[in-house]
């Protein structure tokens, strides 16, 4: 027996449907990556519809905010801390399937290793299959973790 065995992981019931309506290119790579990776993870977000790009896009903004950008004024939410910095609230690559968040597991959101962990589980699955991706913690993919304006770790999106 081999002294090191790798543990296994599998996508938990509630992360594969929330893989449903997500691009199969980046559900491919999501799967494999489980599969290799050595930090367990779950899947957060998949699909995010209009009315949650709203949500998301009222906090930590005042109505004046959110109506320049044709979000209803009920969703401001001034006192909460902002989660998303998007020019546009609807441009979310979530709206179209082609984004998806990915937790480490048990969650820990302040153990970056974690996050870097899953996202070498990423980027090794979607080279075998040549898909190319993007990470929120590296837009450029320049190798240089969370520089200004990379604060989304956990996403990851074709
Ligand atoms: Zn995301």
């Amino acid at each position: 027996m081999s002294e090191v065995q790798k543990k296994k992981f599998v996508l938990s019931r509630l992360s594969l449907s929330r893989l449903e309506g997500v691009h199969p290119d980046l559900v491919k790579v999501v799967k494999r990556a489980i599969e290799i990776t050595l930090q367990d993870f779950l899947v957060v977000e998949g699909i995010r519809t209009e009315e949650q790009c709203y949500i998301n896009y009222g906090k930590g903004r005042t109505w004046e905010q959110c109506t320049a950008k044709g979000v209803p004024a009920k969703y401001a939410q001034p006192k909460l801390a902002k989660v998303t910095w998007l020019t546009n609230p609807l441009s979310s690559k979530h709206v179209t399937g082609k984004a998806v968040d990915l937790v480490p597991y048990p969650v820990d959101w302040n153990d970056l290793s974690k996050f870097n962990q899953v996202a070498q589980a990423m980027f090794a699955a979607a080279k075998e299959l040549g898909v190319s991706i993007r990470w929120g913690a590296d837009w450029d993919n320049d190798g240089k973790y969370r520089e200004k304006g990379e604060y989304d770790s956990p996403h990851f999106e074709i």
